[in-house]
């Protein structure tokens, strides 16, 4: 198995990439173990950030490194909050005070449309002139009220129209193969099988 470094501490982050890319062969490792710290994200797009992270893991342990940077991008709010999802409300990061932000932005606003977007980078080394860079989107809407239990963040604020049912309201199941992660995994699976 070929071993590579994911730029992220969330555990969350490490099993689902780490299932998915054995299917190609990959040994997903966590940063942390290598003792990387975060990185800084400073940039206002999200393959900048992506590509970032995935270089600084690259560069700290000589391996090939991914990365992901995602989000929600509102269009009443000219795509805010964007990169700046988790930490919206202020810091700490909270979901409750982004998501009450949020809310509060949208009053009296009949476009609700949103989407989430996910961009992942793979680098076969911290100089790779030609990182693999892939992404996903996810379309829906923004409700006033909460509905559901599963799914973080933005989730119980974000309809999918054609199911009328939230994102904190499907199966993970079904979310993986809707979501922007999903959707941007799958998509990197298929070019990390034609030959990274
Ligand atoms: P990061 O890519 O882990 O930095 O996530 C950025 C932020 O975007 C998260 O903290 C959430 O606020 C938001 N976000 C990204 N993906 C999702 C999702 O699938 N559901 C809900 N919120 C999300």
């Amino acid at each position: 198995m070929k071993k590579i470094v994911l730029a992220s501490g969330n555990p969350g982050k490490l099993r689902e990439f780490a299932q998915l890319l054995a299917t190609c062969d990959f040994e997903v490792l966590p940063q942390s173990a290598f003792n990387v710290p975060e990185a800084d994200e400073p940039h206002c797009t999200f393959v900048e950030n992506a590509l970032a992270k995935a270089r600084h893991a690259a560069q700290l342990t000589g391996m090939p490194a991914l990365a992901d940077d995602s989000g929600l991008c509102i269009a009443a709010l000219g795509g805010a909050p964007g990169v700046y999802s988790a930490r919206y409300g202020g810091e700490p990061k909270s979901d409750e005070r982004n998501n009450q932000k949020m809310v509060a932005a949208l009053q009296g606003q009949s476009d609700r449309r949103a989407h989430y977007v996910a961009v992942l980078v793979f680098v076969r080394h911290a100089d790779d002139p030609q990182p693999i860079v892939v992404e996903g989107e996810w379309h829906g809407e923004i409700i006033d009220t909460p509905r559901g239990a599963g799914g973080f963040g933005y989730d119980p604020y974000f309809l999918v129209p054609d199911l009328k049912q939230t994102a904190a309201e499907i199966s993970a199941e079904e979310k993986n193969k809707r979501s922007h992660r999903g959707k941007a995994l799958a998509l990197l699976i298929e070019r990390l099988k034609q030959g990274a």
